[in-house]
C-alpha cells in the first residue's frame, strides 16, 4: 500500500471508536502499518502508540481465524446463544461437554482442563477421555496458565488439541498457534474461552474468605460468581459476599485486561446473559461450528445486552486503570 493510501485512511479516522474499524481496512490492504503512521494516529487520537500495536495484532487474529460479524464490545461472533448439557458443570456444563463430545468423535486426541490441586489450588492439566474431562468441570475463580500445555503436547507429536483458557490464555494460545500451523499445518487446535472479569490470588483469596466469611475456602465443593456475588458451597451450606469485598484479592494484571468474552477464542462461554444453570455460547469461529455440530444441548434465549455491558464495563475499567498508572509513571519522571 502506498503512503498515501494510508494517509487517506488516517485522515479518515477522527476518533477512538473508529480506530478498530480502521486498523482492519488497514490489515485488509497492508501486512504491517508503518511505524510513522502508527504515531501519527497516537498523536492525533491520544491512544499510546502500544494500544495501536494491540489493536493491530488483535485485527490481524481475528482476521486469520474467526468467521462472523463484528460487534464492537462482543467481538466477532456468527451465532449466540444460551444452552444446557446433561453434565451438570459450573453453569450449563457446556464447556465439559463439547470437549467429551470432540473427544469422543474423534476431533480431539487430547483436551487441556484445569483441575483442583490440593485444597482451592488449581493447574492446567490433559484429559484424553470423558471421565479425565468431567473430573475438570467446574470454575476455579484463578489465573490459571493452560497454554505452556499446547507446546507440551504438539511436541509430542500431537496434532488434534483443545484448549480451554481465560480471555487472556486466548490471546497467547492464538499467538503459538500462528506458529504450530507455519511448523505443522495439518495441525488442528479448537480454543474455548471462558468470560472473565476477574481471577484471584489464591492466598489472598483463602485469607478473605476466611475474614469473610469464616469458612476455609480449601474445603470448597463449588464456588459461584453469579450478578455480583461470590457463593463458596460446602456442603449443603452456601456462603456469600459480595465479589467487591475480595477486592484486594484480585491479580494485579485483571486490572489492566480488556476482554471480558474471549474474544480470539473459537467459542466463548460464561454465565452472563443465560438464564440460571444454562451456559451463554459465542461461536466465533468454522472450527467453533464445527464443535457445536455433534453437540446434543437444550438451547434458551441468551441477554445479548447482558454481555455488552459488561464487556463495556471490564473495557473501561482497565482503560481508567491504565490511565492511572500512566499518570503515576509521568509524575516520577517529573
Ligand atoms: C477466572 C474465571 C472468571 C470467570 N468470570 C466469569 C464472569 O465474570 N462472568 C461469566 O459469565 N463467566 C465467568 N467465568 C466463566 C464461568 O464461570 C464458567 O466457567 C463458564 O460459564 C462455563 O460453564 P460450564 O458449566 O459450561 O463449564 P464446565 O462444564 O463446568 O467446565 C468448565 C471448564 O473450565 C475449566 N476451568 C476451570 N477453571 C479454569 C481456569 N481458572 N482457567 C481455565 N479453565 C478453567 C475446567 O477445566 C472445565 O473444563 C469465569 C471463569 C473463570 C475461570
Ligand atoms: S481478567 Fe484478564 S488477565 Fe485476569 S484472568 Fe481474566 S482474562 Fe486473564
Amino acid at each position: 500500500m502506498t503512503k498515501d493510501r494510508i494517509n487517506k485512511i488516517i485522515d479518515e479516522c477522527k476518533d477512538k471508536e473508529s480506530l478498530s474499524q480502521l486498523l482492519a481496512k488497514l490489515n485488509k490492504e497492508s501486512e504491517e502499518i508503518p511505524k510513522e503512521a502508527v504515531r501519527k494516529l497516537s498523536k492525533r487520537l491520544n491512544v499510546p502508540a502500544s494500544e495501536i500495536q494491540r489493536l493491530q495484532e488483535i485485527n490481524r487474529l481475528e482476521q486469520e481465524f474467526l468467521k462472523g460479524t463484528k460487534d464492537e464490545e462482543i467481538g466477532v461472533h456468527s451465532d449466540l446463544f444460551s444452552a444446557r448439557s446433561n453434565i451438570d458443570g459450573q453453569d450449563g456444563g457446556v464447556a465439559s461437554t463439547l470437549l467429551v463430545s470432540g473427544i469422543e468423535s474423534g476431533s480431539f486426541d487430547a483436551a487441556i482442563v484445569v483441575t483442583r490441586r490440593k485444597g482451592y489450588d488449581a493447574e492446567a492439566a490433559i484429559a484424553r477421555n470423558r471421565n479425565e474431562v468431567i473430573a475438570a468441570r467446574g470454575t476455579k475463580y484463578l489465573r490459571v496458565r493452560t497454554t505452556p500445555k499446547l507446546k507440551e503436547l504438539t511436541s509430542k507429536g500431537i496434532k488434534k488439541i483443545a484448549i480451554i483458557g481465560t480471555p487472556c490464555e486466548v490471546l497467547t494460545a492464538r499467538k503459538i498457534q500462528q506458529t504450530i500451523k507455519r511448523e505443522t499445518p495439518d495441525a488442528k487446535i479448537a480454543i474455548i474461552g471462558l468470560f472473565c472479569m476477574e481471577a484471584f490470588n489464591r492466598d489472598k483469596l483463602k485469607e478473605e474468605i476466611t475474614r469473610l466469611l469464616a469458612v476455609d475456602i480449601d474445603k470448597s465443593d463449588k464456588t459461584q460468581i453469579r450478578k455480583g456475588v461470590f457463593t463458596v458451597k460446602i456442603g449443603e451450606k452456601e456462603y456469600s459476599c459480595k465479589v467487591k469485598e475480595l477486592n484486594n484479592a484480585v491479580e494485579k494484571a485483571c486490572h489492566y485486561c480488556k476482554d471480558f468474552s474471549a474474544r480470539l477464542a473459537d467459542i466463548s462461554i460464561g454465565s452472563a446473559g443465560a438464564p440460571k444453570g444454562y451456559s451463554t455460547v459465542v461461536v466465533r469461529s468454522k472450527t467453533g461450528e464445527k464443535l457445536l455440530k455433534n453437540m446434543k444441548t437444550a438451547k434458551a434465549e441468551v441477554e445479548k445486552d447482558e454481555i455488552a455491558r459488561l464487556s463495556k464495563f471490564k473495557r473501561e475499567r482497565a482503560e481508567r486503570n491504565l490511565d492511572l498508572l500512566n499518570q503515576k509513571a509521568a509524575k516520577k519522571t517529573e
